[in-house]
């Protein structure tokens, strides 16, 4: 397996340069792995397969869902891409390189668990901020446009917050200057995890089932589907930080009133 990835690897430095791999090639990674993990979600809602799973009653229309789209191919070129091209020069500086020996899995291993750990800190806060009141009705609103989230809304937000909190999912990298395949698998770990906690499903295999401290869709969801200044639950990836500051308040009352309830009804069927 390890050879497999360093011949792999090795294809691909000889065939582009560090700066298009860096660029180009983690442009052209994020897009697949986005809209490929993103565009089920879709699907599902539309033909209402599943739908025992979704957790909110509410459908988005296919309209909705066009401009989503639309908007999103609009901000991953005219945002993102500058982005990836302008912050090179930084990780370069910072010691990132595409150059073989690959690194060990305990390195890579390592890294990553940082890189989680620091953009939810960082996200909390950050996303703590834009729920204030200028901030919120200027900048934050837009991704709080879709209460019903559906996967790709997870990157749906106006463009000051991409460059912000963007900010949170960079300054792990940006400080630790990994090898560009550490750096591609965080991408690609980010946001799978992002869009699965927009999917708009809880299902019995989601991950939040068996990991502590996973927050996942039905955390995530519960703060789109309430008022801005309500909402709680501000973290991206775990759920220690929104119960450490108190911020989950409102959830935790909820799933015990939820939890209640279901218990109350396994117990009416057993009397029948
Ligand atoms: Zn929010
Ligand atoms: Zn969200």
């Amino acid at each position: 397996m390890a050879s497999l990835i360093e011949s792999a690897w090795k294809f691909l430095i000889s065939h582009f340069s560090d700066f298009q791999l860096a660029c180009l090639g983690s442009f052209f990674l994020h897009e697949s792995v986005f809209f490929l993990s993103g565009l089920p979600f879709i699907l599902l809602e539309r033909a209402g397969w599943l739908s025992k799973y979704k957790i909110q009653a509410k459908i988005n229309s296919p309209e909705a869902q066009e401009r989503c789209i639309l908007r999103l191919v609009l901000y991953h070129f005219g945002v993102n891409l500058p982005v990836m091209i302008f912050s090179y020069p930084v990780f370069r500086f910072m010691g990132m390189r595409s150059s073989l020996p690959l690194p060990s899995w305990k390195v890579v291993l390592t890294q990553i668990i940082f890189y989680f750990i620091l953009e939810d800190f960082v996200f909390y806060w950050g996303h703590r901020v834009l729920h204030t009141k200028w901030l919120y009705k200027h900048v934050h609103s837009v991704h709080h446009e879709y209460a019903t989230p559906f996967g790709l809304t997870s990157e749906y937000a106006h463009p000051a917050e991409i460059l912000f909190l963007g900010f949170a999912t960079i300054v792990g990298p940006a400080i630790t200057g990994p090898h560009l395949l550490t750096l591609w698998l965080w991408m690609v770990l980010r946001v799978l995890e992002t869009v699965e906690a927009h999917c708009g499903y809880h299902f019995p295999w989601s991950l939040s089932n068996f990991l502590p401290l996973y927050g996942g869709a039905d955390f995530h969801d519960y703060h789109h589907r309430l008022l801005y200044t309500k909402s709680g639950n501000y973290s991206s990836t775990f759920t220690y930080m929104d119960w450490i500051f108190g911020t989950d308040v409102g959830y935790r009352k909820l799933k015990a009133l939820k939890n209640v309830g279901i218990e109350e009804n396994s117990k009416e069927k057993k009397q029948w």
